[in-house]
């Protein structure tokens, strides 16, 4: 195994357990080890810091471990292990509940991998070129793993490997196939399409502001902006909404939210779902028509770079959903860029308010579920953030 050596100074971040290298930190940047390799990180004085997963550009190692653990078999059996633990400690893992995070990167001692299951399906995505050269390692251990019942791993990274590292990675079953496509969640029915679906088919992270939304959906007239699989339309409806409009850009989509809308009320007449986009779509809504308003757009900031966009944007979109939700409404506001912050969106949503000049008042404050969670020594794992907003 390889040995990098970080700059002096640079390992007190170690020391307190985030798991990243920066290139920067370390010494020189060798030349001489390979995308994906598993190294042992040292202070300048040569103490061991941990072993990690090597990987060429700004993030050069995360720490898998830091102690002198193998990374083998045993190491992931281990850890997936602690991460079911987890799930069943918080109740996820239930018949009426079979579609939940069990592994989220960081938040579960594994940077680079995540692992969502839908009943006997586990779907693994790989960000890091290590966790995707011992895909086949991870998949025989959550196949393995006991209490966990899973027969499929459907692994899905073409999107999310470092395009540089070269890796071509083709999405496939590793192990199983053919597998059932319906999970549920609390008791509603989702067909989750891991096959062309975005991220690993379904937005899993969204389940307890769900779970609020139903609780105030009854008597609503509700519209669910950036609906995807129409998760939060499902819930509107079981709450008692009176009607209920979905829209997405995607055609894809709207086709998803229909099947799973009807697939949970048969027959329906509440729901009705619109392949528009959000903008133009909310420009033409008459003020007042909906009194409980989710705006979840997609990350409008992938990166850093892309922030004070991405800001203007959440601005934008909020302003139009304050100005049109009737009196006494509520508006679900969300945003999953990990590259802005809690304060900033909030910053963008009063902006928005503002700019309407309504009385707008916080009644909650919503994050990401347990099963996605945040390791405190990496506080760039929180990423999910939303309001409800009481507007009048
Ligand atoms: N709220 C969803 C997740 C949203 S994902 C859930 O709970 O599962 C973001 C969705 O926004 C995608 O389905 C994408 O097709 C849609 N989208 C992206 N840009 C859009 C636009 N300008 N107008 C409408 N929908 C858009």
């Amino acid at each position: 195994m390889k040995t990098l050596k970080l700059k002096r100074g640079k390992e007190d971040s170690l020391l307190r357990f985030h798991p990243w290298v920066f290139s920067g930190a370390l010494v020189s940047m060798p030349d001489d080890v390979a995308e994906g390799e598993i190294v042992r990180v040292v202070s300048n004085d040569g103490a061991l810091m941990g072993l990690g997963h090597f990987q060429i550009g700004s993030i050069a190692v995360r720490m898998l471990t830091f102690g002198d653990e193998p990374v083998d078999d045993s190491f992931f059996r281990t850890r997936l292990a602690d991460a079911l633990r987890l799930r069943k400690a918080l109740g996820l893992a239930r018949p009426d509940n079979t579609a939940y995070r069990l592994v989220h990167g960081e938040g579960d001692f594994l940077p680079g991998l995540v692992v969502d299951i839908y009943g006997p399906t586990a779907v693994m995505q790989a960000h890091s070129p290590g966790m995707h050269l011992l895909r086949e390692t991870i998949a025989r251990q959550l196949v393995a793993l006991e209490g966990l019942d899973v027969t499929n791993v459907y692994y899905k990274s073409d999107t999310t490997l470092p395009f540089k590292a070269g890796l071509n990675p083709e999405n496939g079953y590793l192990i199983g196939g053919d597998a059932p496509t319906v999970a549920t969640e609390n008791g509603l029915k989702f067909n989750i399409d891991w096959l062309r679906g975005q991220k690993t088919g379904f937005f899993v992270d969204q389940r307890d502001n769900r779970t609020l939304l139903r609780s105030y959906s009854h008597g609503r007239k509700v519209l669910n902006m950036f609906c995807y699989t129409g998760g939060f339309s499902v819930y509107a409806l079981d709450g008692g909404a009176e009607l209920v409009h979905s829209v997405d850009s995607s055609a894809k989509a709207v086709t998803l939210t229909e099947a799973n809308v009807e697939m949970n009320f048969p027959g329906d007449t509440r729901h009705r779902a619109y392949a528009e986009d959000a903008f133009k779509f909310l420009a033409s809504v008459e003020d007042g028509a909906y009194d409980l308003i989710v705006l979840d757009p997609p990350a409008f900031a992938k990166h850093r770079s892309a922030l004070r966009n991405a800001l203007r944007g959440y601005q934008k979109l909020n302003a139009a959903g304050i100005a049109k939700v009737a009196p006494g409404g509520l508006v679900f506001t969300f945003s999953c860029s990990q590259a802005v912050s809690r304060e900033q969106f909030r910053l963008a949503v009063f902006s928005a308010a503002a700019q309407t000049g309504r009385r707008v008042r916080i009644l909650h404050q919503l994050t990401q579920p347990a099963d996605h969670p945040v390791n405190i020594y990496h506080p760039e794992g929180e990423y999910l953030k939303g309001l409800v907003l009481y507007v009048e």
